[in-house]
């Protein structure tokens, strides 16, 4: 089971900590769209740094294959060892610190080990934040569930995770978005389920309504590409609305406008059983053929 700990800026001062710490090894990655200087921070960890160095590519080549490019130009992961741990300990996404468009704090345990790391989704949810402009916290959602729902689909896409363990993980974690009792919808209602998955649920939902309604030509791969080819990364802060709008006019529809104004600020309720039903999903990410939707559901996981 998945647990989202991942924090980007929200909440979090930007104090004297990771810029301040000693960097005892840096080396600058050049990508399709970009570089990423990857730093280590003073510390013991029991892997490799070239291991570890390798993870942020890997996780870099699932947002690229994703996206068609690395969303900014400039980026910087910080690495700090976190003694006596293991695994990803705390990832932190932030805009255009001092001179990187995309800046990623890693806090990454002492004895993590290789498998972890191709065990691990974090490194490739946090350079997923770097793909959309940085927006305000009533929309914190919006930001989450991008990085909670493309994270999965990247790496399938770049063949390090399968489509089985993607559904698995959606039919789990989807049910935390729904709307409980009393909610006002994503914009007004704060808690993890919401935000998260919520947010998850929302680029799901929007994905499948896009398909449908371009004949499975478009997706929502290609309103959030052609955001990034607009320049929408994080280190922009528009509108949502100015986000969703380029995201619209690349599919040639007005899903994403539409559904935030709805999603925004009403609880909007799924059948998610009709759904998995018509995706032709079952219980444990297996797919059966022949599903109403199974075309939608094969565009979702190749980006077609
Ligand atoms: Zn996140």
């Amino acid at each position: 089971m998945v647990v989202l700990v991942c924090s980007s800026a929200r909440g979090l001062q930007w104090g004297g900590g990771p810029g301040g710490q000693p960097v005892v090894s840096s080396q600058t990655l050049t990508v399709k769209g970009g570089t990423i200087q990857v730093d280590f921070v003073q510390g013991s960890l029991d892997l490799d740094p070239d291991r570890v160095v390798r993870w942020v590519l890997d996780a870099a080549s699932a947002v690229i294959r994703y996206y068609g490019r690395f969303p900014v130009s400039r980026a910087r992961v910080l690495i700090v060892p976190v003694p006596d741990r293991h695994g990803v300990v705390q990832g932190t996404t932030w805009g255009n610190i001092r001179g990187f468009q995309g800046f990623t704090r890693m806090r990454l345990g002492q004895h993590t080990t290789g498998k972890e790391l191709i065990d691990d989704w974090e490194m490739t949810h946090e350079l997923t934040h770097m793909a959309f402009p940085d927006l305000p916290d009533e929309e914190h959602w919006m930001e989450e569930g991008l990085a909670t729902y493309v994270e999965p689909i990247a790496r399938v896409q770049a063949g390090q995770l399968d489509e089985k363990t993607v559904w698995d993980e959606m039919m789990d974690g989807m049910p935390k978005g729904e709307p409980g009792l009393g909610d006002e919808g994503l914009d007004r209602t704060h808690t993890w389920g919401r935000t998260y998955w919520g947010g998850g649920l929302f680029c799901l939902m929007a994905d499948v309504e896009i398909r449908k309604q371009t004949k499975n030509r478009k997706g929502l791969q290609d309103a959030l590409r052609a955001i990034v080819e607009a320049g929408g990364g994080i280190d922009k802060d528009w509108p949502l609305e100015q986000a969703l709008a380029i995201g619209d006019r690349a599919t040639g529809t007005h899903v994403l406008s539409e559904m935030n104004e709805k999603w925004g600020s009403s609880a909007v309720e799924v059948d998610l059983p009709g759904l998995w039903r018509e995706l032709g999903v079952k219980a444990g990410g297996e797919v059966v053929a022949g599903a109403r939707l199974e075309a939608v559901r094969q565009g979702i996981i190749a980006g077609r």
